[in-house]
């Protein structure tokens, strides 16, 4: 399959034909005929290229809430689509196939913005999702798609690790309505040893999102046995957020399954997602959910000034529905969030359903 070249952003010459790039904190030295680290940015003749614009390596209509969001647009459907590589080398990867493959040597589909738009309307999707593998990689490509969605009345929802730089970040983040950062653990321990990354920029991209621009923006960690879950470190993670972001960040705490390079490892247990969403709740934390298991407890949203229940999940779809606009209905406390307007009251139910693959053709 023949990758389609795309001129990349970000980047400069630097010495003896190599080419620095500076989309992500890694800074990849490019030589000629080379790839970065995350494969899909090559230098050929000098210049450096994203393999992969305009092409998919799949379709799913998802439900919001599985990327996760729980406080953006409730019970809509995002049109979820990723290429491949990646520019973290997490060994617990659960979309390894994807991104730990190149672009030319995974089934990929055609794909420009305006087709990717149309199928979003043609699915009955409110938005669009990059996700799978960190489109931080293909930023030119998800701009360009994000530019088409918007102009077409959709929302934009990026899916990432934050491990951006601040040179890029502006414009890519520009064209996005809502993301979901994976915050992978609270040392830079893990993320060295686990990730292949640093935790420092991850922080900075959390700080900026929260306080320079108005992306919805939620927190993901994924909870691995005896690596991230201890009380101390989800403490710390917790009073950072808190003390740094505010109270008002939702923040997931999702189950892991082995897979990739950590087979290792057995599954999350669910006690230990309720301890760490009780963690949260004891720092300030309003909103913390637990993900990959049932749980309606830990997947409902209650209102934090009379504790009334807003808003009942099983898993990804939506049981119940309480709120007007982005208030409780009950003591007109606002809900922080992007909400439907109007009062919902639980008769007028919204769900999310299940997830199903879709192509262009
Ligand atoms: S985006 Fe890719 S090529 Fe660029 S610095 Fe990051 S890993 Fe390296």
């Amino acid at each position: 399959m023949e990758p389609t070249l795309h001129p990349a952003r970000w980047w400069r010459p630097v010495e003896r034909g190599k080419l620095l790039c500076t989309l992500c904190p890694r800074y990849c030295l490019v030589g000629e005929g080379q790839a970065g680290f995350c494969y899909i940015r090559q230098n050929h003749g000098g210049r450096l290229w994203s393999a992969g614009w305009g092409r998919s390596t799949g379709f799913a209509v998802d439900p919001i809430e599985k990327k996760p969001l729980n406080h953006f647009l409730p019970g809509e459907r995002v049109l979820s689509f990723g290429t491949a590589g990646c520019n973290l080398g997490c060994k617990f990867c659960q979309n390894w196939d994807i991104s730990k493959a190149r672009m030319d040597e995974h089934a990929s589909e055609l794909a420009t913005p305006d087709a990717i738009v149309a199928l979003a309307r043609r699915t009955g999707c409110a938005g669009i999702a990059y996700t799978y593998n960190d489109p931080v990689i293909w930023a030119e490509f998800a701009i360009d798609v994000a530019r088409a969605a918007r102009a077409a009345g959709l929302r934009n929802v990026l899916v990432t690790a934050g491990y951006v730089t601040a040179e890029a970040r502006g414009e890519l983040f520009e064209h996005m309505d809502a993301t979901n950062v994976d915050l992978k653990a609270f040392t830079e321990d893990f993320y060295h040893r686990v990730t292949f990354s640093h935790l420092t920029p991850v922080l900075e991209t959390l700080e900026w999102l929260v306080h320079e621009t108005s992306v919805w923006t939620e927190i993901t960690t994924l909870l691995i046995p005896g690596l991230n879950d201890g009380d101390d470190e989800i403490a710390r993670e917790c009073a950072w957020i808190v003390e740094r972001l505010g109270t008002d960040v939702p923040l997931h705490f999702t189950a892991f399954h082995p897979d990739f390079k950590m087979t290792d490892r057995p599954r999350t247990p669910p006690a230990t997602l309720a301890r760490a969403r009780r963690i949260a709740h004891a720092h300030g934390v309003r909103f913390c959910y637990v993900g990959n298991v049932h749980d309606d407890e830990g997947q409902t949203t209650s209102c934090p000034g009379c504790g009334a229940v807003l808003i009942v999940r099983d898993w990804h779809a939506i049981r119940r529905y309480r709120l007007d606009g982005e208030r409780c209905p009950d003591c007109g406390t606002i809900i922080p969030g992007r909400f439907h307007p109007g009062r919902h009251d639980g008769s007028e139910r919204r769900t999310g359903g299940g997830r199903f693959g879709v192509t262009l053709a």
